[in-house]
């Protein structure tokens, strides 16, 4: 028999009166990542999801479901009659798919179902002492098992596994809100925003790009992001606005030690304004503090001070090493370190001031048409709907 897709949630259980709005979402998670894989049934029960899917989708839905925040673990669960004999049957089973000769072995019994006749310590050893009767080379090992077989017994059947899947953990995507993440082609931002997603922030993406100078391939790896953070969200929103006018600008006009600062203070009124236009109440940016000149605090002061919306750095705190470790793990990396230019770093100043005046910011804004710039930018933003890997 094909097994079932056995999910557990974690910190969903701390919530009080508001945890069915959190078992909703997460439902309805589970079936929007499964969406091509069909015929598949997800139910509820006691604060576990149950996934029936064909055999051949197994695998996949495995996979996807290890992308889908709010799930700790996933295990192929085994489905065998009320009948103690067929339960051993199954418990050997799927001993044999782990086993090796030498093997130890714990059984681990729950009986939610009080009306079948043994205990649960009377099904570990009846079943213990099945699996010692076969032909395998085993022991037991109550304290430290390389393999635990677990059985529930149910109403209407039992559940036996024994591997668990990690989850990605987190919060269902979409239970926190919705921010708008500016995302760059670089190593940081993208983490950012998989941090935003894994506390339940459904995210939409803002990239600058700067054509004719950022070309195709520049793009193509916040596109590819994208596809990528969107296994984790079903879909990510992708606003790409036309940065040269503003680069050009201020390259002219306006010191060139502020220049970075100057851009930023652009790119977050204009982040601001698309925000609020669709209803994001928060900003997200993978700025982490001291990493660069334009990141200090000072920069960051001056670069807050052009927007009343929240802007939440989630890597303020982290070293870069730690940055990076992330992105290996969910896969970015390889995408953020393509070399190809994003528009910031084809302007960089030699000497990046680490410590703005504002009175210098705003006297050198004052050489720009700020307003005309800001409305160019969000006049001509394209907009792309982007799912997981395609
Ligand atoms: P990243 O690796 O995310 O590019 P970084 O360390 O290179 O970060 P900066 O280039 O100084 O840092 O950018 C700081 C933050 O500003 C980025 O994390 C991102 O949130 C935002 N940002 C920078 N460039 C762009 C861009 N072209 N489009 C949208 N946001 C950007
Ligand atoms: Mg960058």
């Amino acid at each position: 028999m094909n097994p079932l897709l056995l999910i557990r949630y974690g910190e969903i259980a701390l919530k009080g009166k508001n945890r069915p709005f959190f078992e909703n979402k997460l439902l309805q998670n589970i079936k929007e990542s499964l969406k091509g894989l069909e015929p598949f049934q997800v139910s509820f029960r006691r604060g576990r999801y149950y996934v029936k899917i064909d055999g051949e989708n197994l695998f996949s839905a495995q996979r996807r479901l290890q992308q889908v925040f709010g799930i700790v673990s996933i295990s192929p669960v085994f489905p065998a009659k009320l009948d103690l004999e067929e339960i051993c049957r199954q418990a050997l089973k799927l001993l044999k798919d782990s086993y090796k000769p030498g093997t130890t072995f714990k059984i681990n019994t729950r009986r939610a179902n009080k009306n079948f006749p043994y205990t649960s310590p009377e099904i570990n050893n009846l079943a213990g002492a099945y699996l010692l009767k076969s032909n395998l080379e085993l022991k037991v090992d109550v304290h430290n098992p390389e393999i635990i077989i677990n059985i529930d017994i149910r109403d209407k059947e039992a559940y036996l596994y024994s591997q668990s899947l990690p989850g990605p953990g987190g919060l269902p995507v979409g239970v926190t809100g919705k921010g708008l993440l500016l995302l760059s082609g670089g190593i940081d931002s993208p983490v950012a925003g998989w941090m935003a997603l894994k506390r339940g922030i459904d995210i939409e993406a803002l990239h600058f790009h700067s054509p004719p100078f950022t070309g195709d391939s520049a793009l193509n790896k916040v596109v590819d992001l994208c596809h990528l953070l969107a296994a984790y969200s079903r879909e990510i929103t992708l606003h790409l606005a036309p940065f040269t006018k503003v680069q050009k600008e201020i390259r002219l006009k306006c010191p060139e030690s502020i220049l970075i600062t100057l851009m930023r203070r652009v790119m977050f009124r204009v982040a601001e304004r698309l925000a609020v236009k669709r209803n994001i109440p928060v900003i997200f940016t993978g700025e982490s503090l001291g990493q660069v000149a334009s990141q200090t605090l000072e920069n960051l002061v001056a670069i807050n001070e052009v927007a009343d919306l929240p802007i939440l750095r989630p890597l303020i705190g982290f070293d870069k090493e730690d940055i990076i470790n992330i992105a290996r793990k969910i896969n970015s990396f390889p995408i953020s370190v393509r070399p190809f230019d994003d528009c910031c770093t084809l302007f960089i100043p030699r000497h990046p001031v680490t410590r703005p005046a504002l009175e210098e910011l705003k006297k050198a804004e004052e050489n720009i048409p700020l307003e005309e710039l800001i409305a160019y930018c969000l006049d001509n933003i394209e907009t792309k709907h982007i799912r997981p890997g395609c």
